[in-house]
This record gives C-alpha cells, structure tokens and sequence, in this order.
C-alpha cells in the first residue's frame, strides 16, 4: 500500500528517551460516550481535567519529566488555567482537536476548523507554537491521508495518530511502527505511532491508555524495552481521567462499561514504574532538529 506517498523511517538513535504524551480530555467527552453524552451539554457534567490533570503534572515533576500534552480546545476554553500550568511546567501544549470528532467521520472542511479553532487557543494560552496533534482514537485511518495535507497547510509540524495495528474501529496497520517522515505535496510532516511490540510475528498495541490498564504490565514494559534497544523512541499515551477511580459512572454498556471503567485503580501505579524504569521526555524536546529549535520554556528534562 502506498497510501502515505513516500515514508522515511528515521534512523535508530541508541539511548534516547520515549515520549510521554497525555490526551488532555474529560471522561464524559470520550468517544466510547458519544451516543449517551450530547456535545452541547458537555458543561453540565461535572468537571474532573483539572484536578486529575494536576495531580500528573505534580508526579512528572517530581521525576523530572517533560511531556507533550495534546490538549482538546473544549477543555482549553473552559478550563484555560489548567493548558497555563502545562505550559509553565516546562511541557509541550500540542493539539487535540477542539470537540473531539473522529477525523474519519469529518468534511476536509470540518477537520480544518476543528485544527484552526484549537490551535489558536492553545498558542495563546500557552505562549508555544502549536506544532503537533493527535487524532481522536486514533482517527487518522486509510482513506483519510488527505488530514496529514490539512495539518500541514495549518502549520503542524508532525502528528501522533497513527496506530499501526488493526482493530475494529481504528489503526493504520500498515503504518511503519517507529517513528518515520511522511512526504506529501504540501510538505512533510513527522509521524510518530502508538508503540506496539513486536511478538512472535505479531504487532500487539502497548502504548498506554486502555492497554496500560488491561493487559500485563510486563508487555507494556518489554514493549518499552524492545523499542530502547533498537534506539527507538516509543510513544507512551495516557487520559487524565484513566487513573481517577473516583469519576461519575455514566450509563453505558457492558464493553464500554470493562473497557473505560476496568482497573482505574491501577493505572497510577503502573504509570510510576513505566516512569522509574524508563526515561521520558516531550515530543519537541526529543525532535529539535524536526521541529525548528522550538523548545518550551521550564526546567524539566
Ligand atoms: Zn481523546
């Protein structure tokens, strides 16, 4: 398949660091929520981002971390205090989209607002270039190639959308699985997938998130590992609400029920020992010479 035009992988650097990104959303606005929970009345629930958000911030700074966190234009409108400490604290404020819409379900039209309307806040409110962007589960799918144009017609330098595995309702399976460039007419961008581990011919999703919480923590870890000793940076994801065992309970079905409620109460531990035995930092901070020397101001790594 040749549907990324040309790909080139970037070369092993041995002993560089992963990255540590955060999807920076409310557990009412996740898309496992969409036909329960109506967009126009995502002010009525009860607001958890902030403080859940705090809490990661205190531990990254605690070990010293810096991270890209791809920040929803909804949250940053309302919640504009919390994308300001992101910012202060030495991370990278990169872009989640504005009303986390699935790529694949938008007009080429639609995708560009969603872009320009959440890029401009967040610049604003954080005072960094907006340079980056991940799609809402992982919604840059093929057939859709046409949003890595978008993204660079609207300034992004690279993106975090692509998962190169196949499930039902996302991957780019035939994505590259480290971290590569995509050429397009419009320029060329940086792409950076969800890390997978590579087991017994198989390429199994181990970046973070639901996968942090589901499957063994030993095969997130040797996914982590195996990417390190081939000097590859792996991307690590995680939502702020996936380790707040506390949130309100929405009524949904019985799989949206195991997947988005099941082992809250673990996430946060799991997280602090991907964090001791692995060195992270940002998207921006680890890409300079793809990124135009862009570094956000603070002190962390
Ligand atoms: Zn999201």
């Amino acid at each position: 398949m040749t549907s990324l035009l040309t790909r080139r992988i970037l070369p092993p650097t041995p002993g560089a660091p992963h990255i540590f990104s955060v999807d920076v959303e409310d557990y009412f606005q996740v898309v496992a929520f969409e036909g329960i929970v109506d967009r126009a009345r995502w002010s009525s629930y009860d607001s958890r981002v902030e403080a859940n958000t705090d809490r990661l911030l205190g531990l990254l700074a605690e070990r010293g971390v810096s991270g890209t966190f791809f920040t929803l234009g909804w949250v940053a409108e309302h919640h504009p205090g919390i994308v300001r400490r992101i910012a202060a604290q030495g991370h990278e404020v990169a872009s989640h989209g504005h009303w986390h819409r699935r790529v694949n379900t938008l007009s080429r039209e639609e995708f560009r607002e969603e872009l320009r309307a959440s890029k401009a806040r967040l610049e604003a409110l954080s005072g960094q270039p907006c340079l980056g962007f991940r799609a809402p589960s992982f919604s840059i799918t093929p057939g859709h190639e046409w949003a890595f144009d978008l993204l660079l017609e609207e300034g992004f330098r690279y993106d975090s959308s692509l998962f190169p595995i196949r499930r039902p309702d996302y991957g780019y399976p035939s994505a590259p699985a480290s971290p590569f460039l995509i050429d397009r007419p419009a320029g060329t961008l940086l792409e950076l997938p969800l890390a997978t581990l590579r087991w017994l011919g198989l390429r199994l999703p181990a970046a973070g998130g639901g996968y942090l919480r589901q499957f063994p923590t030993g095969l997130i870890r040797r996914a982590f590992r195996q990417a390190g000793d081939a000097g590859i940076s792996a991307m690590f994801y995680i939502h702020p609400w996936e380790y707040d065992a506390q949130q309100p309970r929405l009524p949904c079905g019985r799989v949206t029920r195991l997947r988005h409620y099941g082992n809250l109460g673990r996430t946060w531990s799991r997280m602090q020992s991907l964090l001791a035995e692995f060195s992270f930092t940002s998207v921006v901070r680890r890409y300079p010479e793809w990124l135009g020397q862009v570094t956000p101001a603070g002190a962390a790594q």
